[in-house]
């Protein structure tokens, strides 16, 4: 029999690996309250400070008064309701795409998308950073061929695209990298996808809201669109509340709701979440300086990172990973970070590669200017 499962904690505990929670006890912002004292934390995906805006506080409480809390079903038997359509409407119309279909959530909507749209033989091409819920949909699919590109590597893509003689290909990436916070070179990745008559699924958890055009995410940043590509994004991360979507073609979408199993096979999303969705759609649309507020941010924290002794690797996002490259470092130094009252969470394998730990300091538009100089001071005097 395999080792007990106390030995295996014993084993994660020995290598740095296990992982612990911590209660947040308010609402997210800047600062978070934990066991009765204020913590000052990098630590949220909640990019544009939207998480507790009034706005969208506001349209949940209408959404209760009116709806009520649970959706009663899943969506195709009596749990679509109309926040949850009106939402879905309300991106296709912004995003310029024909159709929207929505999720309850991101990894949901990745574990059952790619399933349902690969066909028979079909062959990936997945970069080796992709986020574990894109790996996983992948396995799920189960595809003929499985090409994992190193990240970024378009020589390598290209040639293992030129190599398939598969007659359905699909390349596959986040639009921004999760635990990296670059961005996937979703210009060259098209352009491979047009010579090679394949199909790009883009993952935006963390370009929607935050690139492109009023936030339109990683595709407008780069000025793309194509039908070839099925764009998918979340609403839990800039948008500040929960859920997540698919924008494709008509027939796509339409497909999706015939045959991803995640989608049919689950409860429908709660409306007062949609009604917070849409309200939040409208700050990400109106307040470009959220924005601008993260670029400000981002480049104070690069600029005033440089005489560390690790390196902050470059980004034009929300997120920047300090590399520290050991397990124990990366913990030793959050642990540190915490007794000065400040949050960054030490990000270790499988989340990243093994000897690539790192402190991932995310940012949001709800930060100030002090805050940033506190956390690096605060590096500084561990260096
Ligand atoms: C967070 C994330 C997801 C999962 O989204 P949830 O709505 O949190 O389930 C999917 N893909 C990427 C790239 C993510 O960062």
């Amino acid at each position: 029999m395999k080792n007990s499962f106390r030995q295996q904690l014993q084993a994660l505990q020995d290598a740095g690996l296990a992982r612990t929670r911590r209660i947040v006890e308010g609402p997210q912002g800047p600062c978070l309250e934990e066991g009765g004292r204020q913590v000052l934390a990098f630590a949220s995906n909640d990019y544009l400070g939207l998480a507790n805006h009034p706005d969208l506080v506001a349209a949940a409480h209408a959404a209760l008064d009116r709806y009520g809390l649970g959706a009663g079903a899943s969506a195709l038997i009596s749990g679509h309701s109309a926040p949850v359509a009106a939402l879905e409407e309300a991106l296709a119309r912004w995003l310029g795409q024909d159709r929207v279909l929505h999720f309850s959530t991101g990894y949901m909507a990745n574990l059952g998308t790619i399933p349902a749209l690969l066909g028979e033989g079909a062959a990936v091409f997945s970069d080796a950073l992709n986020h574990a819920s894109l790996i996983d949909g992948i396995r799920l699919a189960r595809p003929a061929e499985l090409t994992v590109y190193r990240h970024g590597d378009m020589a390598q893509l290209e040639a293992a695209l030129s190599r398939s003689r598969a007659g359905e290909k699909w390349i596959i990436t986040d639009g921004v990298f999760s635990m990296d916070g670059d961005l996937a070179p979703l210009p060259a990745l098209l352009a491979l996808a047009e010579r090679h008559d394949a199909r790009l699924l883009v993952d935006d958890a963390h370009g929607f809201g935050v690139l492109g055009d009023e936030g339109r995410g990683s595709l407008s940043h780069w000025g793309l669109h194509s039908s070839r590509v099925v764009y998918m994004a979340t609403l839990g991360k800039a948008a500040g509340v929960f859920g997540a979507f698919v924008a494709a073609s008509q027939d796509v979408a339409e497909w999706l709701l015939q045959r991803a199993r995640t989608y049919i096979f689950t409860t429908g999303t709660p409306p007062v979440l949609a009604a917070a969705c849409l309200a939040a759609l409208e700050r990400i649309r109106r307040d470009q300086f959220r924005r601008d507020r993260l670029k400000q941010l981002g480049a104070q924290l690069q600029e005033g990172a440089r005489g560390l002794p690790w390196p902050l690797l470059p980004s034009e996002t929300a997120i920047h990973p300090l590399m520290l490259g050991d397990n124990f470092t990366a913990l030793r130094v959050a642990q540190r970070l915490q007794e000065q009252g400040l949050w960054v969470p030490a990000i270790r394998p499988p989340t990243v590669p093994p000897g690539a730990a790192r402190l991932r300091i995310s940012l949001s538009a709800s930060h100030e200017s002090h805050h940033v100089e506190r956390l690096l001071s605060a590096l500084r005097s561990l260096s």
